[in-house]
């Protein structure tokens, strides 16, 4: 496999990528900002808008609060699959679970429980109408994220603290902050630590490149996510039009290295994570190994002109 453009082998790529992310842990939000001069946000905000959670978390509200049936069409439908099988892995079938995989230091996630206005729904009601697991392999990058979660949401989330180890096997890190809205779990994308069948939405931001072994990774996500369930992967890709891909190769090969050295003293780190940008595969390519591992519907949409995609797919 690679590490940047370095042939090497799978087991040297893991423990090299997990170098990598134990170095930039303390500096990651703050370099993401530099780096992408901020539009790493508007990418995040996109993949939340495309995965239409807040409907859904909507949705899944009016139907704790009435006994009303919904309609197959709307928005809660991926709820509706989820009440008919039975394998829901929260205790209240309402619930819609996510996992983001790779999840770092919570972006992604807390992107979600804002959007589902957990926090407030928790100090009215104690009930969330969403639950996300933040899993990555890396505990360093985890606990930056849990200290964020601390900060950002203090107590708000843990009223249901003695009941959160009910979602399957995972073993969340030992002094975690988890909550049945918001939880980290340490594990790696290829062999998931949740039970089958167990998600409704799987999001992975900036992470699928970072994986050895990415058709195990999406066999896995397949896995795991419920028939009926929604893949989205937020990553890198390519840019089409030839003199903007000149002018961002000029920026990512010279400026983003050296702002690593400025702002984080870690060159080579980030001179790695330009390297997997460009060795990782194209939209096209995605697209044919996301089908491959099982997934219906694939598609993906560019944003600023190629440099991100985001491809979804369904497992039927
Ligand atoms: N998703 C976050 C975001 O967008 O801010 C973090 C993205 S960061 C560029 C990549 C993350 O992938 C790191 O936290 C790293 O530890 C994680 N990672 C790398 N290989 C992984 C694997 N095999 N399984 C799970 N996570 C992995």
């Amino acid at each position: 496999t690679h590490f940047g453009y370095e042939k090497i082998s799978i087991h040297e790529k893991e423990s090299r990528v997990k170098h990598v992310f134990e170095k930039v842990a303390s500096n990651y939000d703050i370099m993401n900002d530099f780096m992408s001069g901020g539009l790493h946000r508007y990418w995040k905000d996109e993949l939340l808008r495309l995965t239409g959670v807040k409907a859904m978390a909507k949705a899944v509200r009016r139907r704790q609060h009435s006994s009303s049936s919904f309609s197959s069409s709307s928005p809660s439908s991926l709820l509706d699959q989820n009440s008919k099988d039975g394998s829901h892995t929260n205790t209240n079938t309402n619930t819609l679970s996510i996992l983001d995989v790779a999840g770092g230091t919570g972006d992604v996630a807390f992107r979600f429980i804002d959007a589902a206005e957990c926090v407030e729904r928790s100090k009215s009601s104690g009930k969330d109408e969403i639950s996300v697991t933040v899993c990555d392999i890396n505990p360093e990058m985890l606990r930056v994220g849990e200290m964020r979660a601390r900060k950002k949401y203090g107590e708000a989330l843990l009223h249901d603290n003695n009941n959160n180890n009910n979602n399957n096997n995972a073993s969340s890190l030992s002094s975690s902050y988890s909550s049945s809205a918001l939880r980290f779990v340490e594990g790696n994308a290829q062999h998931l630590p949740f039970e089958s069948n167990s998600f409704h939405i799987y999001t992975i931001a900036f992470g699928l490149r970072n994986v050895t072994d990415v058709d195990a990774a999406l066999r896995d996500a397949y896995r795991v996510l419920k028939p009926g369930g929604r893949y989205l992967c937020l990553e890198f890709s390519h840019v089409p039009n030839v003199p903007l891909s000149k002018l961002y190769d000029l920026y990512s090969f010279n400026v983003i290295p050296q702002l690593g050295e400025w702002v984080a003293q870690d060159r080579h780190s980030y001179q790695y994570l330009v390297e997997s940008i460009r060795k990782f595969c194209t939209q096209e390519e995605l697209m044919r190994r996301m089908e491959n591992a099982g997934f219906e519907g694939v598609k993906y949409t560019n944003m600023t002109g190629g440099i991100v995609a985001i491809h979804e797919g369904w497992k039927p």
